[in-house]
């Protein structure tokens, strides 16, 4: 998505030497006009899919999936990262290692909203090693539906998530994906 790399390019920083910045329209400021040429993006992508859910996972995936969901029209559930008192007892759980934070945590989805009649994409901000995406789709297996498929904003390359995925015969839509960055430059694959 040429719009997107330019974005990237244009408002994105690089921290250290694997991660990158986009608050400026992704991840704390959320620019809802380009969110909107994403959500078109992805139902083009898997408009024969069949979906009848979007899952994603708090905090960054909810708005891409939300604005994905407007265009294919399904229900978006997004799996929660703390336990709170208001939570059902019937969970679907899984653990997930956050490249960012440095530590573990379980992810949760109330057995309510997911079932064996589901066919499923999973919606992420980032694609890096691939542990929340793996975690999401431990969750759909739990819940007996079926994965169709993942789409990301954006994958970083040089990381091997997309790799595992793909090799686990998963389809992976990505509309950028880095094969190298540094603090000056950004590469993109497509
Ligand atoms: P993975 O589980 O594939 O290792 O990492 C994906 C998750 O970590 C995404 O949900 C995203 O929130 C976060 N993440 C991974 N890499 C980056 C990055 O370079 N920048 C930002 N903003 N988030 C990232």
């Amino acid at each position: 998505m040429q719009r997107l790399k330019e974005k990237i390019i244009k408002e994105g920083s690089v921290q250290g030497s694997n991660i990158l910045k986009v608050d400026n329209f992704l991840n704390h400021q959320i620019d809802v006009s380009f969110l909107n040429e994403i959500g078109r993006e992805f139902a083009r992508r898997f408009q024969d899919a069949g979906i009848s859910k979007i899952l994603t996972i708090e905090a960054s995936g909810i708005a891409v999936a939300a604005i994905t969901a407007q265009y294919i029209k399904v229900p978006v559930v997004f799996a929660k990262k703390t336990e709170s008192k208001n939570l059902d007892q019937n969970l679907y759980q899984s653990e997930v290692f956050s490249f960012t934070k440095g530590k573990t945590y379980q992810i949760m989805v109330s057995s309510k909203y997911l079932d064996n009649n589901d066919r499923i994409l999973i919606i992420d901000d980032f694609l890096a090693n691939g542990r929340a995406a793996l975690g999401l789709k431990e969750i759909v297996e739990q819940a007996g539906a079926e994965l169709v498929g993942i789409g990301i904003v954006i994958e970083k390359g040089f990381q091997p998530g997309g790799a595992i995925l793909r090799e686990a015969g998963i389809r992976v839509e990505s509309l950028a994906i880095i094969k190298t960055m540094s603090a000056g430059e950004i590469v993109f694959e497509k």
